[in-house]
């Protein structure tokens, strides 16, 4: 039972303890593990079984005004704004030297949350927090305002200032990465949060934000609330005393925390949302290296990824084969508990968007798409689903237009450059694409025509901290990581004095 074609590795009857232990479940505010105000709490299940890991602390609109009051007054009182920038680097750098110590704690906690193989969490995951803590914290130290000439008879200086308390509401498919996208920069820039983690994946954020404390972060300055989207996100998005949102989630929440901003106090947003990226083969692609990448790009995280090449586009003329290869990769995928050595795959996240995933398959099906391999759920408990491959895909189908969020490869067929753009571009989204040839200007043409924030060329989901990472059209506003998050988290103020002595007029 539970051993499957698609797989060496089982899923488990009883699965793997997970070598970790939860310390942390309550509100992280003002430096102090409390209660909600209401002591109420809500489950988090582990997604190998449905059962449940911990009861965390619920909190809601009360605890957010809690948490916010908390911020600012750490912002309008509290050292974090005030002191050197050098000594808030150290104290992010003291953090990553203990998110380093606990690397293997942090993914283990990760992974039973999540779902996601330890193997990712712990060799490229949590060194990718670790790294991108490391980058912002780099930075606190380097920014600075101008001076600018301006008309000769005035001095010019242009400040650069934190902009205040920032809210962040955050995603489960990768709390740990959406956790330093978003605290490094506002923390390295001065300013004081107030996160709203994902109410499936609480417990990462609050292990790691305890460790932040330990390296020295002043008390206020980071609150964590766990708790639902239209309670306690929707507080912190429609919050007075909240002076920038930064959201990551799909685009209809987008849409909604986007008009809570601008109901109430008109703060600035900037938005990670959703996508249904491209990866496009061309007919002279080193096919393996591209069947390996696509299987890749879609498959990573459990189909789990914003930027998922989710349409693979193949050239006519090496459609065939690819199909074949691509079908096999798939059949050989390795399916079971996240925690055993080698396993690819793991379970979803949990059971909403698991039945939401196997209902695009029936729609896959209905709509007459060929079911090449998987369809089903694999195993028997948990939410596991087979690697699944759709071929004959056309673009008006479900399956090629949304965002399945799952492990479902959809294969279509193109014949020329000029076609595939027009249908690669012919979605609301514009988050990613992909682009395998091995001819320059094939590569030069496509990575200008796309429409869309990243684009990579014989690679796929590459995500250095200095790479900026963000969306066209439905897929965002703004961009995140490398220096393009600080302008973020940074108010600019001109001050201007006359020149007594005019020099240069
Ligand atoms: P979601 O929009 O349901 O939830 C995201 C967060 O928003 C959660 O913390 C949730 O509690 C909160 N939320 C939900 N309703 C809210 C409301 N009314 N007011 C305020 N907050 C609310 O998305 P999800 O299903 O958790 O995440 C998957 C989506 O996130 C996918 O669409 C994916 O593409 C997107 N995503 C985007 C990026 C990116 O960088 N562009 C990265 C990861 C995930």
């Amino acid at each position: 039972r539970g051993v499957s074609k698609f797989s060496t590795a089982v899923a488990f009857e009883e699965p793997i303890t997970p070598p970790v232990q939860i310390d942390y479940t309550q509100l992280l505010i003002n430096g102090q593990f409390v209660d909600a105000a209401s002591g109420k709490t809500f489950t988090t299940l582990d997604p190998r079984t449905g059962d449940v890991i911990a009861h965390v602390a619920e909190g809601e609109a009360e605890d957010v005004n809690r948490a916010v009051s908390a911020a600012r007054k750490a912002f309008d009182e509290g050292p974090w704004p005030r002191m050197t920038p050098y000594e808030r680097s150290r104290i992010m750098l003291r953090f990553a030297d203990l998110l380093e110590k606990h690397n293997d704690e942090i993914a283990a906690l990760e992974t039973w949350d999540n779902g996601k193989p330890y193997e990712q969490a712990a060799n490229t995951e949590v060194p990718m927090l670790t790294r991108l803590i490391r980058y912002y914290a780099g930075w606190a130290d380097k920014i600075h305002g101008l001076t600018v000439p301006a008309d000769g008879l005035h001095h010019v200086q242009i400040l650069h200032e934190p902009i205040g308390v920032a809210g962040q509401i955050i995603p489960w498919n990768f709390p740990l990465l959406m956790y330093a996208w978003k605290v490094g920069p506002a923390l390295a820039c001065g300013n004081t949060v107030v996160l709203k983690t994902a109410e499936q994946t609480p417990l990462s954020a609050l292990y790691v934000s305890k460790l932040f404390h330990e390296a020295g972060l002043p008390p206020g300055v980071l609150n964590v609330v766990s708790g639902f989207g239209p309670t306690a996100g929707a507080a912190l998005a429609s919050h007075m005393d909240v002076d920038k949102l930064a959201f990551t989630g799909s685009t209809d929440t987008g849409k909604i925390v986007l008009g809570l901003a601008a109901k109430s106090n008109l703060k600035p947003v900037t938005l990670e949302l959703g996508g249904k990226s491209p990866f496009i083969v061309c007919e002279d692609a080193d096919i393996d290296k591209a069947v390996e990448l696509a299987h890749f790009a879609l498959f990573f995280n459990q189909g789990q990824c914003c930027c998922a090449g989710s349409r693979t586009f193949v050239h006519e003329r090496v459609y065939d084969e690819f199909l074949e290869k691509a079908k096999a990769r798939a059949l050989n995928r390795v399916v079971g508990d996240p925690f055993k050595k080698g396993v690819e795959q793991g379970p979803q996240i949990d059971s909403e968007q698991f039945e939401k995933i196997l209902k695009y398959i029936r729609f896959g099906v209905e709509s007459g798409a060929t079911l090449e391999s998987g369809g089903e759920r694999f195993g028997s408990k948990g939410y596991y689903i087979q690697p699944t491959v759709f071929s004959n895909v056309q673009d008006d189908m479900l399956i090629a237009k949304d965002e399945i969020f799952g492990p479902v490869q959809t294969i279509l067929k193109f014949k020329d450059l000029d076609e595939v753009v027009q249908r690669a571009n012919n979605t609301r989204y514009g988050l990613a694409a992909g682009v395998f040839t091995q001819n320059i200007d094939t590569a030069n043409t496509l990575m200008r025509a796309l429409r869309a924030g990243s684009v990579w060329i014989n690679c796929f989901d590459i995500f250095d901290a200095a790479i900026p990472f963000g969306g066209y059209k439905m897929s965002g506003q703004g961009r995140e990581k490398g220096i393009y998050s600080l302008n973020n988290y940074l108010q600019v103020k001109a001050v201007v004095t006359p020149l007594k002595n005019p020099a240069w007029l």
